[in-house]
């Protein structure tokens, strides 16, 4: 049902655009911003069009940044030799806040599903394998999900990396991960097993 308001409906339209937020959700954000004070809604509404303006892909590990390079590239203190491959930003933080892994990544954004038609070119995976000829990993950790579409993925990189670099060591992460779980989610001790036990 709409609220014969136009702002208010335009808002609601708005807010349905986000994933996860359906029309009920919309209507309830909504009314809870009608009762905010006008000073947290502004500052909502700036950050909003800051972050879309700050806020983009590291050039070499596609990680979120506000400078050319992201912190974790740029900081002389970790291993280069050390390539980590993730889904997506969040997997990364999840790794970085439980403190076991100090070499650099490479984020996909995704994983290659064909029912959705996203194959390789979608994802940041021609720029992985040109890292590989460009800087000098003495080791590649798949840590895509071990669901069926990350597993998928990490078959496919795995064939692709070899075709480059027959003799590139090419770890998995451990089983310790259940199976369709994600790795945003999983507990720092369950991801320190499943990176001293990669294979
Ligand atoms: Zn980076």
């Amino acid at each position: 049902m709409e609220s014969q308001i136009k702002s208010l409906d335009d808002l609601i339209q708005s807010l349905k655009q986000l994933p996860g937020i359906g029309q009920r959700s919309a209507q309830k954000l909504a009314l809870s911003i009608i009762h905010m004070p006008k000073v947290k809604v502004q500052n909502i509404a700036d950050n909003l069009i800051k972050v879309k303006s700050k806020v983009h892909l590291c050039r070499r590990c596609f990680n979120l940044t506000e400078m050319d390079e992201c912190q974790i590239c740029s900081d002389p203190g970790r291993d280069k030799n050390l390539l980590c491959v993730v889904e997506q930003p969040l997997d990364l933080w999840n790794l970085e806040k439980a403190r076991i892994y100090n070499g650099i990544y490479h984020v996909l954004h995704g994983h290659l599903n064909p029912l959705d038609s996203i194959g390789p070119d979608e994802l940041f995976i021609p720029q992985l394998l040109d890292r590989l000829k460009t800087e000098a990993f003495t080791e590649v950790i798949l840590a895509t999900n071990p669901t069926i579409e990350g597993e998928t993925t990490a078959m496919y990189l795995r064939q692709a990396i070899t075709k480059i670099k027959p003799n590139l060591k090419i770890s998995r992460l451990a089983r310790g991960l259940s199976t369709g779980s994600d790795i945003e989610y999983v507990d720092p001790l369950t991801l320190k097993n499943a990176f001293d036990n990669r294979r």
